[in-house]
């Protein structure tokens, strides 16, 4: 983590300061549906403490990334989507289309997906 870089937006969505649709949240995590849905559901689950992307975590604290893969299972409870299937998606760095550099899963669900790649 980069505790010098300037304040992500997901930081001010869980502090608040810009409005979300909680889904979920727990001492280490904190869920909100994605403003611009891919899939019937579509909900973003985030640490609070902020690491670059899944690498960093999963390097740094792999207590944390099991923490937000839980959330992810809970989330996909909560929306009813445990049953009928889900796809956990992390967007690394540019290839990848990542924007926030702030790690954060897409939960994505609630209909067939289609195939994905480029
Ligand atoms: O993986 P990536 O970094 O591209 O995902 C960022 C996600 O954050 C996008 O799916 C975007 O729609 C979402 N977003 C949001 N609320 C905002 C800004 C972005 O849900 N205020």
């Amino acid at each position: 983590m980069d505790g010098a870089a300037a304040e992500t937006l997901f930081e001010r969505i869980i502090a608040g300061e810009i409005p979300a649709d909680v889904v979920h949240q727990d001492e280490a995590t904190f869920a909100f549906r994605d403003i611009n849905p891919q899939a019937r559901v579509h909900v973003l689950v985030v640490p609070r403490k902020r690491y670059r992307n899944v690498a960093e975590l999963a390097a740094a604290d792999p207590g944390l990334l099991a923490d937000l893969l839980r959330s992810c299972r809970t989330v996909a409870g909560l929306e009813g989507i445990e049953e009928t299937g889900y796809r956990v998606v992390f967007n690394t760095d540019a290839d990848a289309g990542q924007t926030v550099f702030h790690v954060h899963a897409h939960v994505l669900g609630g209909e067939q997906l289609g195939l994905f790649g480029s």
